[in-house]
């Protein structure tokens, strides 16, 4: 990546999806109803204003079909990788086990390389 450039569509979506599973790893497991209610505006909201048009719009059909399962950090976890699988099958990228979605955002590898 260039220092100090603006980001490409590329670019712009792997630190976002970094921000989103990041944040949904972090999610409380007994999420309060107002928390529920935060997590299912930000994610309406970022279709909203996701700036690149395209993607926004169908990320924003994604979730009338899908919407955010906010129950838990265990539901909202494996929802938003579903979601990421989408995308990815969309643009023909590889299809990510959900299995290990704690593994990848919040607990580290088992083999414990990121000990
Ligand atoms: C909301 C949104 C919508 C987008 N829509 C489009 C679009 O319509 N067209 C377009 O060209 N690009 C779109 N993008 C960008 C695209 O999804 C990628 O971010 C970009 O192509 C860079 O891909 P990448 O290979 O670096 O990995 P990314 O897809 O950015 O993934 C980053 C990392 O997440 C992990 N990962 C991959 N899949 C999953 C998963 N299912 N669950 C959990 N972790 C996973 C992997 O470790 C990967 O390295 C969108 C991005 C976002 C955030």
């Amino acid at each position: 990546m260039e220092h100090n450039c603006p980001l490409n569509k590329i670019q712009l979506g792997y630190h976002t999806w970094n921000l989103l599973h990041t944040l949904v790893a972090n999610y409380p497991h007994e999420p309060s109803p107002q928390k529920q209610e935060d997590v299912n505006q930000f994610f309406k909201l970022l279709g909203r204003l996701y700036p690149c048009q395209a993607c926004g719009r169908d990320f924003s059909h994604l979730l009338t079909l899908r919407p955010p399962v906010t129950t838990s950090q265990n539901t909202l976890s494996q929802w938003l990788c579903s979601i990421h699988n989408d995308v990815n099958q969309k643009i023909g990228k590889s299809f990510f086990d959900c299995n290990k979605v704690n593994e990848r955002w919040r607990d580290g590898w088992n083999d414990g390389s990121c000990d």
